[in-house]
């Protein structure tokens, strides 16, 4: 299966240029790994972070509406105040 960058969606053709971000799951399948270029590593980052950070916080409203509904923002930063604030700072840097 072709590794294809996520930041920019080309095909990494060197292996050695390729690293692995993280697993993806899907509802449907088994999932698929997440690759990006070597130098493409930090501008695909902070995205990445807000992303499994919603998808994390969807399952948990999902699960327990009661304690999650309304409170978003905070209950992203108090589950995972670091990845919030690695999204912060890459908000701000505007990457
Ligand atoms: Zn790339």
């Amino acid at each position: 299966m072709a590794r294809v960058c996520r930041h920019c969606d080309v095909v990494i053709a060197d292996p050695d240029d390729a690293v692995h971000m993280w697993r993806e799951e899907s509802m449907s399948g088994p999932g698929r790994d997440v690759w990006a270029h070597r130098e493409h590593v930090d501008l695909v980052e902070p995205d990445t972070v807000v992303t499994r950070i919603l998808a994390r916080v969807l399952v948990a409203k999902a699960l327990h509406p009661t304690e999650t509904g309304g409170g978003l923002p905070h209950e992203v930063r108090e589950r995972y105040p670091d990845c919030v604030g690695d999204a912060d700072q890459g908000v701000q840097q505007g990457r």
